[in-house]
């Protein structure tokens, strides 16, 4: 397979080289923010750390980490490290787990947050002859700007539709010959389902850009076949840009992060960075963000990096899917069970459609688990249907995959709230 790629200088830069840019590129961060953000200069006087300690990314284990809470108490703009006049953008992140956090962008941040996209965009075979349906929302949550801009840096013609309205959705991918969509996974199964209630069998689409929330590989290959393209996996953050942080080749195996301009360590409960290959929560350093710059941001996005050499011919490392946020993670009887392994385990059984929700509740002391899955159209209009046989299969399938007992529900087809943005898995009722 030939392999497009949109920055070979940058993408196929050979490591040791790669390496010495980050060195420069870390002391120039540092420096940046010890200079022009109070928070990183008291937290690195507090630790004896001056700018002379930190020689390049060896160092990097010295430096202090960041989280969430960090720009929670520096909201709005306590973390940018410029003038306000140098900030040209404002995005917010979505806010699923509490208040949101705001990002600040100089239009320097913008250009290489275009650039990054742009990569993607290649990296999804998109470019100027393709026409491109961005269907994140736009607005405060980076999604719908932050692809539309990737989109029209290879040239593509862009239809800024945003998220949701499925039936627009569909008349326009129709009338425009739409090729490439960009959008979360669950929005795209949901397209999906709908064109097939519709009876639509052949579009012009060719690829998909898919991130924002976890999905599994059996939901992509769902996604493939029900609409005959190539679902590419994309991942990002606003905190440390926006999408674009990391997105996959061809070879889907895994997202190349775009080490150039971010450093990825993954470490363990205690802080420390663990070695390729071990699963643990990703943190990144912005090496080239102004506007706001991050050292050792936790994502608390649970994964694993790789270095093994990819076939495409890029060399910045890989992440594997990410499971979900530790915040995600249900504690259910002592297990530990993440909605991705749940999608999993649905995926494995015939006679359902991947549209699912997770109830958890509290009988006494024992936590309970049930799992609402909706029976497929062509399951509903069969006649010799077992549906206990069914339910069973998927309770066995739960209980090999996630290693947790749930019970199973099984609803109408339809009838499980549909997602535009982020799908929504977890009622959890115990906090109530
Ligand atoms: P919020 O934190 O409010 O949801 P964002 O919109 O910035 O704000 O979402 C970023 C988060 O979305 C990531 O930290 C990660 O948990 C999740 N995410 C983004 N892309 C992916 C992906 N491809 N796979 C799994 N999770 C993803
Ligand atoms: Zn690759």
């Amino acid at each position: 397979m030939e392999h497009k790629i949109w920055n070979p200088t940058m993408e196929c830069m050979p490591r040791e080289q790669l390496r010495a840019l980050q060195d420069e590129r870390l002391k120039d961060v540092v420096r940046r923010v010890y200079e022009s953000v109070p928070f990183y200069r008291n937290k690195m006087q507090k630790m004896g750390l001056t700018l002379n300690d930190i020689h390049g990314v060896c160092d990097i284990e010295l430096l202090p980490f960041t989280d969430k809470q960090d720009l929670r108490d520096h909201y709005p703009f306590g973390m940018f490290a410029v003038p306000q006049s140098e900030i040209i953008r404002i995005h917010a992140s979505s806010g699923t787990t509490g208040k949101p956090t705001v990002v600040g962008y100089t239009s320097g941040d913008i250009d290489r947050w275009s650039e990054m996209m742009a990569r993607g965009m290649y990296c999804a075979d998109i470019g100027k002859n393709d026409i491109v349906q961005v269907a994140y929302g736009y607005g405060l949550f980076t999604g719908g700007l932050g692809a539309h801009y990737g989109a029209e840096r290879v040239g593509a013609s862009v239809i800024p539709i945003s998220g949701g309205n499925t039936t627009r959705q569909l008349m326009i991918l129709q009338d425009f010959g739409t090729t490439a969509i960009c959008c979360t996974p669950s929005y795209a199964l949901n397209l999906a389902e709908a064109l097939q209630a519709e009876g639509i069998k052949k579009t012009k689409l060719k690829s998909g850009i898919f991130g924002a929330e976890p999905w599994t590989e059996a939901m992509r290959v769902k996604i493939e076949e029900m609409l005959d393209i190539d679902a590419i996996n994309i991942y990002g953050l606003s905190e440390v840009m926006g999408p674009g942080v990391a997105v996959e080749c061809m070879c889907k195996q895994g997202m190349h992060i775009w080490e150039d301009h971010f450093l990825p360590e993954v470490i363990d409960k205690n802080g420390k960075s663990l070695p390729f290959g071990e699963r643990g929560d990703l943190t990144f350093t912005t090496l080239t963000k102004h506007g706001m710059p991050l050292l050792r941001y936790r994502t608390h996005d649970l994964c694993t990096l790789s270095d093994e050499p990819c076939e495409c011919g890029r060399t910045h490392i890989r992440m594997g899917r990410v499971m979900g946020r530790t915040d995600d993670m249900l504690i259910i009887r002592g297990v530990n069970v993440f909605p991705s392994q749940i999608e999993h385990a649905l995926l494995q059984v015939e006679g359902i459609v991947p549209q699912y929700m997770i109830v958890v509740e509290r009988q006494g002391t024992l936590d309970t688990m049930e799992v609402q899955v909706e029976l497929s159209p062509e399951f509903m209009s069969d006649t010799v249907r077992d549906v206990e046989a069914l339910e069973q299969r998927i309770v066995n399938s739960i209980a090999a995959h996630a290693l947790v007992h749930a019970s199973v529900k099984l609803c109408q087809p339809g009838s499980i709230p549909r997602s535009e943005g982020k799908a929504k898995r977890v009622i959890d009722k115990r906090t109530l």
